[in-house]
């Protein structure tokens, strides 16, 4: 049954993952066997046998195509956004309320912001379809409060407002031991490889919660923290001060990079972008200047910029936010020598660099992946409290609530939006 095709929707299965051979065969058929075990696990009332269900350990890092153990309440409800099949779109469900293990942390879910992850799970596109089991509750940018936690967590309280980091570390490999915890090889993502945060309720491990105990944080602002702390993190990875920085991609994430590089100090923070909607968000949070390079050759442009902002040389630092080839290329192009870039933007293909740029001019480059665990939550928290809450207010464009999800991720499809937030209240 479980290899041959997935199994009739009443199907009583015993599912066990007694040794590495079979972890090895389930490795190698994994599709069938996660979209069997998780339809068991959302129709068996046979829980016992289900816990045994293991994750298959895969080497690339939050890249495993396999769903991890989350147990849950059998016999309970609560709604949740679903990829139910791999195909384009989610459906609201009803799906089992999360179980705490002693060192988790189960959370009711007030607010939730729709991330650029999510319209790829949404319109299933190939990194969705290779990366994600199904079915899979998704989502994992969240506000909400504590509603229960296991005997072994420390330092929380129920009730008390929380947001979560949305990447769950091993613990146990050589980075995570040296603290360099976001660097972790095993990382699993929340509403990626295990059921996530457009739900009632989720629940994560204590490690994983951020307190949020200064209502200046608004809970809007606290819905896409883990987003916030994308920018931060590439932002905050080079100085700042008195630097004059350009940022590739005016989406949600370089527009709130945007905020952040004036907020600590930088001079000019000029930003590309090919959609006109996105550069009018960029300077709304406090850019220099916003460049459409959608037509034409773009270095001329950011070059004819720079003349009118008096630079003499080279950008100091840059922040790629784009993912896309060209924007690379007019950042190499345009860089100070040493110059420093930090890379956030995720290519869909491989391409080719002008590397000859990168040499000789000793430019720096940083690969940034999440955020620091857990540095960079504190950073992000002091600055919004010290005021950039205000100044990344523009970036929330929308607000639905959740059974309007479909309006939400029509507006992030059409590229003309900044957070879409969605209430789960
Ligand atoms: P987004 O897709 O909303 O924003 C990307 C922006 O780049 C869009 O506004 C798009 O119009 C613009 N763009 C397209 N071509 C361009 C070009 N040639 N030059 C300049 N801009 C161009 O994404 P986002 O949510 O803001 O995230 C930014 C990037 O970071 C994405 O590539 C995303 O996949 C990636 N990301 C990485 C991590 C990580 O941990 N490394 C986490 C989240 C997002
Ligand atoms: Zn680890």
């Amino acid at each position: 049954i479980l290899l041959g095709s997935t199994p009739p929707h009443n199907t009583t299965v015993l599912l066990s993952v007694p040794d590495d051979v079979l972890l090895w065969k389930f490795h190698m058929f994994r599709s069938t066997v996660l979209r069997a075990a998780n339809k068991f696990g959302r129709t068996t009332h046979s829980p016992s046998t289900l816990n045994h269900f293991k994750p298959v350990q895969m080497p690339s890092r939050g890249l495993a195509a396999a769903a991890v153990e989350y147990p849950v309440l059998w016999g309970t409800s609560m709604k949740a956004l679903v990829k139910e099949k791999p195909a384009e779109g989610l459906i609201l469900s009803d799906v089992p309320k999360p179980a705490i293990g002693p060192n988790d942390v189960l959370i009711k879910v007030s607010k939730a912001a729709i991330c650029g992850t999510d319209v790829h799970i949404y319109n299933w596109d190939q990194w969705a379809a290779t990366h994600v089991p199904t079915p899979m509750t998704i989502g994992h940018e969240y506000v909400g409060t504590i509603a229960d936690m296991g005997k072994e967590v420390k330092g929380m309280k129920i009730g008390q407002r929380v947001t979560g980091e949305g990447h769950i570390t091993c613990g146990h490999c050589r980075n995570c031991k040296g603290g360099r915890t976001h660097l972790c090889p095993n990382t699993v993502g929340v509403g990626v490889n295990r059921p996530g945060a457009f739900a009632e309720y989720i629940s994560i491990p204590a490690t994983n919660v951020f307190k949020l105990p200064d209502p200046i944080v608004t809970d809007d602002c606290a819905s896409f923290m883990d987003a916030l702390g994308n920018a931060v993190h590439t932002a905050l990875s080079f100085d700042l001060i008195g630097e004059d920085v350009l940022i590739t991609g005016a989406g949600p994430i370089g527009s709130m990079a945007v905020a952040v590089c004036k907020f600590v100090g930088a001079r000019h923070v000029v930003v590309t972008d090919v959609n006109d909607y996105r550069l009018e968000l960029a300077m709304r949070c406090g850019a220099t200047r916003a460049i459409n390079v959608s037509s034409g050759d773009g270095i001329t442009k950011i070059k004819q910029v720079m003349r009118e902002l008096n630079m003499e040389e080279g950008w100091d630092v840059g922040l790629e936010m784009s993912g896309h080839e060209s924007a690379f290329h007019t950042m190499f192009e345009t860089m100070n020598t040493g110059g420093r870039i930090s890379i956030l933007g995720i290519p869909a293909n491989e391409f080719p660099v002008n590397w000859d740029k990168v040499v000789l001019k000793g430019l720096v480059l940083k690969g940034i992946y999440g955020r620091e665990m857990y540095e960079t939550w504190y950073k992000m928290h002091q600055l919004l409290r010290s005021g950039l809450v205000d100044k990344i207010d523009p970036i929330i464009t929308h607000r639905f609530m959740a059974d309007d999800f479909q309006e939400g991720f029509d507006a992030m499809r059409s590229g003309k939006s900044g957070k879409v937030i969605l209430d789960w209240n």
